[in-house]
């Protein structure tokens, strides 16, 4: 399906990853992407194999904790290719730390790029998307952005919690001028930021805590980006999308 032609989007921590498989699906969908990440080798690596697909796609380092990186990221996406029609706020990072383990510098480094960073990103994209015909945000939180998770990383806790509510914050500001803002709350998904809890008892723990027996895929995430930047999702503001193998369903 080619249901982006002609649209510009941005989105964050594409390097790896969701966010990887997200720029992927997006320029599939006939958008051009901008992908950004801190992890400059990483995201040239990945745009230029996006590129040689025929995608129409970019790469700029930007870490989302800092207002200027949003500035030159949303000006860089408007220049390159005449305006911002979706943005993915997708960069996150997290730890397994307890709270008594969790320092204020851990907490503070966590809550900037996966709360902050989110933040940075709607009100710094706000006039191209609302100049936009179809403007859609799309921020990735996580099922621990509704549960308890194990007990761990309180800090990652509270900013993907904090992601669900703004989100439905923005969308009613924004629901009567045409920008669409919704939440995905991914289960577990193979990628990198599951290393740290490979070989610890959290991996098997992770597949028995799903439903459906099996970790999701980066792919599986990105449909739903895909779906909620469309004009299928039209009629579709602050909602938050499971897409979780049925973990939040028990
Ligand atoms: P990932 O493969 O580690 O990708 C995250 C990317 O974000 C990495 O390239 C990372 O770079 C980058 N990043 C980190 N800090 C950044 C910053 N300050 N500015 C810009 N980019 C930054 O992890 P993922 O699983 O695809 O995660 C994508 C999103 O999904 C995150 O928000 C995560 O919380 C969420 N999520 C993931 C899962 C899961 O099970 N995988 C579940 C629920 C939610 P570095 O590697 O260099 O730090």
């Amino acid at each position: 399906m080619r249901r982006l032609e002609g649209r510009v989007a941005l989105v964050t921590g594409a390097a790896s990853g969701i966010g990887r498989a997200t720029a992927r699906r997006l320029a599939e969908e006939g958008a051009a992407v901008l992908l950004t990440d801190v992890d400059e080798a990483l995201g040239a690596t990945t745009t230029a194999e996006l590129a040689q697909t025929g995608a129409r796609v970019e790469f700029l380092r930007h870490d989302v904790t800092s207002e200027g990186d949003w500035e030159a990221a949303v000006a860089h996406a408007v220049e390159a290719f005449g305006g911002l029609d979706v943005l993915v706020n997708n960069a996150g990072m997290g730890d397994l730390a307890t709270i008594e383990e969790t320092s204020l510098e851990d907490w503070q480094r966590t809550v900037a790029v996966d709360q902050t960073g989110v933040f940075l990103g709607m009100r710094t994209a706000a006039p191209h998307l609302k100049a936009s015909a179809h403007g859609s945000v799309v921020n990735i939180s996580s099922i621990f952005g509704t549960s308890g998770g194990f007990g761990t990383s309180p800090a990652y806790h509270a900013a993907k919690g904090a992601v669900r509510t703004l989100t439905k914050n923005v969308a009613l500001h924004w629901a009567g001028e045409g920008v669409r803002v919704n939440s995905i709350h991914p289960g577990f998904i193979d990628t990198p930021i599951l290393d740290s809890a490979r070989g610890t008892p959290f991996e098997q723990v992770m597949v028995d805590l799903t439903p459906m027996g099996r970790l999701g895929r980066p792919e599986e995430v990105a449909a739903g980006v895909a779906y909620l930047a469309s004009d299928d999702a039209a009629f579709v503001t602050g909602l938050e999308l499971y897409i979780d193998g049925g973990y939040i369903a028990r």
